[in-house]
């Protein structure tokens, strides 16, 4: 059967309009400042056991309950390893977790402005869903999340605004959704929020997730983690179970395990980090930047006189790279990653010059 020029089968394709990721430019000499990475590598003890690699392990299939890697974080978070899932990379194990979680039929709900993958799953799952606005300071009004609904889910810090909720807007959110799970999606929490983990103790609904591709300098890895009650997890493994039984290939299970266990040079490398957002809120400050305070490793900057359309187009022209998001709300917003000394440098002595030269 054809309508017009479309064959039969074109009718019964699964149309989606895909997440659109930030570039990955090919040219060394760009200054990327857009997707977040960490600009320090990897612990040393992560680059001395992929020295030491033998071919040999590729031949067996990998560990499908990648027990090393398990047991690692459960120790880092001082939970069981029954309360944690590992995936592809957060996104894995968010979409995972969305297929697992919300089939109530419910809208689930989450803020308007957050990260932009959250709609695009519930359009692949066929999931309704309801965004909930932000006040005009980006932040969540707690009622919002009091109504019936098949799901919540929150970026705690938000991206791409970069501000951190405090734990007690989280329980109260997970407190008054008892019969639906709530899934908290801690991308960035390790540079300035307090984790939820704690709280899913006592909670069996709440889902915390995490990332090894920002605060753990791994994202070319693509490991991700999620933590919650024994059901959760288990319902989650159900599902990859049923999916690909292997996920996470056996470099990323020994490497992971490596910088997890490499805890000073973690925390010392957030440290680093979070000096240099310092500075970087310090310089945009004096170019005429306003931003909210940022509990992640990007700024969400707007200036008060050039609009940041023009200031993406300009820097990505001369070789810097932010993330702008032409959508209602924050299309007069850069993202900024914390980057090195050095690449802060490049992107502030450019804005410094070319704004300076614009007012003349
Ligand atoms: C970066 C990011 C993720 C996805 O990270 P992965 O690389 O897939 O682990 C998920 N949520 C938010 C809010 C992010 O910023």
């Amino acid at each position: 059967m054809e309508t017009g020029s479309r064959k039969g089968w074109e009718n019964y394709i699964r149309r989606v309009r895909p997440y659109v990721p930030g570039e990955q430019p090919k040219d060394k000499s760009i200054v990327k400042l857009n997707t977040n990475e960490n600009p320090f590598p990897p612990s040393p003890k992560v680059q001395r056991l992929l020295n030491n690699l033998d071919a040999e392990i590729f031949r067996l299939y990998p560990d499908p309950a990648m027990e090393l890697l398990v047991e690692e974080l459960a120790k880092f978070y001082g939970v069981g390893k029954e309360h944690v899932f590992v995936g592809v990379g957060s996104d894995d194990v968010l979409s995972m977790a969305f297929l697992t979680f919300f089939n109530s039929g419910k809208p689930v709900l989450f803020p308007d402005i957050t990260y932009s993958f959250y709609p695009v799953w519930c359009e692949l799952y066929k999931i309704p869903y309801e965004t909930q606005p932000l006040d005009e300071n980006f932040r969540i009004s707690v009622g919002d999340y009091y109504k019936e609904n098949g799901g919540v889910i929150i970026a705690n810090p938000n991206a791409p605004t970069s501000i951190y909720e405090d734990l007690d807007v989280i329980e109260d959110i997970v407190a008054h959704n008892r019969d639906s799970v709530v899934i908290i999606d801690e991308a960035y929490v390790d540079y300035g929020g307090e984790s939820a983990i704690p709280l899913t103790g006592r909670y069996e609904n709440l889902l915390v997730v995490q990332t090894f591709s920002k605060s753990r300098s791994m994202a070319g890895m693509r490991i991700g983690y999620a933590i919650g009650s024994e059901k959760l997890i288990k319902a989650l493994n159900d599902v990859k179970y049923s999916f690909n039984s292997y996920t996470l290939n056996q470099v990323a299970i020994l490497a992971g395990a490596e910088e997890v266990r490499d805890r000073d040079y973690f925390y010392e490398r957030i440290e680093k980090v979070i000096k240099l957002r310092e500075y970087a809120e310090e310089r945009l400050e004096k170019l005429g930047f306003d931003f909210p305070k940022s509990s992640a490793n990007f700024l969400f900057a707007t200036h008060k006189s050039v609009h940041a359309k023009e200031l993406y187009e300009v820097l990505r022209s001369n070789k810097i790279f932010v993330r702008y998001f032409n959508l209602p709300r924050i299309d007069n917003y850069l993202r900024i990653s914390i980057g090195t000394r050095q690449q802060m440098d490049k992107l502030f002595d450019f804005l410094e010059s070319y704004l300076s030269g614009r007012d003349n």
